[in-house]
């Protein structure tokens, strides 16, 4: 008997901000796994700010998603039947996997996760992906010192809400910026950063100047445009900016947002450097460690916002242009079978 299930493919390229018609579902059967591979069942999947950039025509870091193909990304996923030699019904796994109800993969294309350590959807968030990128993104390049001021940009989102904390493990005064006073409040409330602003609401340079008398040492940039350039007019002499996202322009019409900072990084002798996570990938077992281990040791802590159900997808995506999220922004599938 053949058992039918849902997947979620590209059905088109969208100019500016992606809508409904994006997505397409459709109904199509389980697959069968053959020697080698394993049958997965979707339990959480990640919903992430690139997957806008692989929706584009042409690559970037990552090949675009084919149209009328699959949207694929992080998923954590129970192995339901196993055709391998390693991976039994049962275990959990973490892989790039498509956007459907039921996968299969070989068995070396996923990875067994601990669910000993955290829950398993923190693998997708703080212990995955946006962790290692906050950890090596802050640490390679930011280098923070001791005393020395942080700021970061969408600072309650996932990776940013890790940024802050690796940075105040390490002794800097973190300012946050974010867009609603719920997660301004989160910021300094529950993760002790020194100030927080909002810049919906607020002046963000005049807020930056009173929330940095010592000027920017380490400016940890998520989103680009208009909040960057605020950051930038304060940086200090030898600062340092790790250029990990730019959100704000992602589904930008082309207009021109810039770059209008090469006289402040002569004049301050600022180090601005762009990176992709995968530029780490040879010490992502020695981030993932120092990661677990602050989490354990509670220095570290996470918030998840999870919607529940296959069809939430493209709204959860959706929503990390608008916001909506706090922390990490995950969608839950399933249960697991095997507790
Ligand atoms: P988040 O969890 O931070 O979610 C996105 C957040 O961005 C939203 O919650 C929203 O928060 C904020 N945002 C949305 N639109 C705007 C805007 N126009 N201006 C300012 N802020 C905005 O996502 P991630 O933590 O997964 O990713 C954060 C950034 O890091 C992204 O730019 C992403 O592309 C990048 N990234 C880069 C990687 C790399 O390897 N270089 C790897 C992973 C992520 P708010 O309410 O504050 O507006």
């Amino acid at each position: 008997m053949t058992y039918s299930q849902k997947q979620i493919l590209l059905a088109d390229r969208p100019s500016g901000k992606p809508t409904a018609e994006t997505f397409q579902y459709a109904e199509v059967p389980v697959p069968t796994p053959e020697e080698g591979q394993v049958l997965i069942r979707t339990l959480y999947l990640s919903v992430d700010p690139y997957m806008r950039g692989r929706m584009n025509e042409g690559k970037s870091y990552v090949a675009p998603f084919q149209l009328n193909e699959p949207i694929s990304g992080g998923v954590v996923g129970e192995v339901v039947d196993s055709k391998g030699s390693k991976l039994k019904q049962g275990d959990i796994i973490i892989g790039n996997l498509p956007w459907q109800e039921y996968s299969v993969a070989g068995e070396k294309e996923v990875r067994q996760i601990d669910p000993s350590i955290a829950p398993i959807s923190a693998y997708l968030g703080i212990l995955g992906m946006p962790g290692l990128t906050a950890y090596f993104g802050l640490l390679d390049i930011g280098k923070p010192k001791e005393g020395e001021t942080v700021v970061v940009s969408g600072a309650a989102g996932a990776v940013g809400s890790a940024v802050g904390q690796i940075a105040k493990i390490k002794g800097a005064r973190v300012v946050g910026i974010a867009g609603s006073d719920e997660k301004i409040k989160y910021l300094i409330d529950e993760l002790g950063f020194d100030a927080a602003i909002n810049y919906k609401t607020e002046d963000v340079g005049k807020a930056l100047a009173e929330a940095c008398p010592n000027g920017v040492d380490v400016y940890y940039d998520n989103v680009g445009g208009e909040i960057s350039e605020a950051v930038h007019k304060r940086l200090n002499k030898f600062a340092r900016i790790p250029v990990c996202g730019a959100i704000s322009t992602y589904n930008s019409d082309g207009a021109d947002l810039g770059p209008r900072i090469e006289t402040t990084l002569i004049k301050s002798s600022v180090l601005m450097q762009g990176f992709v996570v995968g530029d780490f990938s040879s010490r992502f077992s020695e981030g993932a460690r120092e990661l677990a281990g602050w989490l354990q040791e509670g220095k570290l802590k996470y918030e998840e916002t999870i919607v529940e159900g296959f069809e939430k997808i493209p709204q959860a995506f959706l929503g990390l242009f608008e916001g909506t999220n706090l922390g990490k922004q995950l969608v839950k599938i399933a249960e697991p079978a095997v507790k």
